[in-house]
């Protein structure tokens, strides 16, 4: 009798520990923060195209496509997506959506290309002028993409870039690696490969706002 008594309280206690733990432990820190992916380019526009023919807006919106669900599915995010297919949409268009949302952050999902198919690297930028906060997120996403990619660490930036530029809020683009090298085009063909581009780019975010992915 003794022995069950005890470990009933230690499954009561265990599952104590888990209620309270769990919320900021595991999932759901980013409930309330209101995040605008942007795939690059679309429609007209196919961005850097691969050796073989494999085109930037369509990796640009698998990797954010990924991104998205990460934040809404582990964080609880609540996401606003510039756009979730192959069309057109202009760069004041991409930015009035997340100002006019009232986003808390921006991130510009883009793919790299070089006239030197031999290039390859993981870039990531915030604006000239940013706010600490984008360089905050800009070096947190970075330096998750660089562990877990694995790729030349090709420095975390600062541009002018439109959407960084005209963004009310900390903004940041990545350039995770160079679609015009052959053997990163094939792994960008991968769906897994780009999953996990989109789930660094998430335990970037997570990092950046202090809570567990
Ligand atoms: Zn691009």
């Amino acid at each position: 009798m003794k022995k069950v008594k005890f470990a009933t309280l230690a499954v009561v206690a265990l599952a104590l520990v888990f209620a309270l733990v769990s919320p900021v432990m595991a999932t759901g820190g980013l409930t309330g923060v209101k995040i605008t992916v942007d795939p690059g380019h679309g429609g007209s526009d196919p961005g850097a195209v691969g050796p073989t023919g494999l085109t930037e807006k369509a990796v640009n919106l698998r990797v954010g496509t990924v991104l998205k669900n990460c934040l809404v599915e582990y964080g609880y995010a609540t996401v606003q997506m510039t756009r979730t297919t192959d069309v057109d949409v202009s760069l004041a268009d991409r930015v009035a959506l997340a100002n006019n949302w009232g986003a808390n952050r921006f991130i510009s999902v883009h793919h790299n290309a070089s006239t030197d198919p031999s290039v390859n690297g993981t870039e990531t930028y915030a604006y000239y002028y940013g706010s600490s906060a984008s360089f905050d997120l800009r070096d947190k996403v970075h330096a998750r993409l660089l562990a877990g990619m694995g790729l030349p660490n090709r420095g975390a930036l600062t541009a002018g870039f439109y959407v960084l530029k005209y963004t009310n809020m900390p903004a940041i683009l990545t350039e995770a690696s160079f679609i015009s090298n052959p053997y990163e085009e094939a792994r960008l063909k991968d769906a897994g490969y780009t999953w996990r581009e989109g789930y660094y780019i998430y335990q970037g975010v997570a990092d950046h706002y202090g809570v567990a992915p």
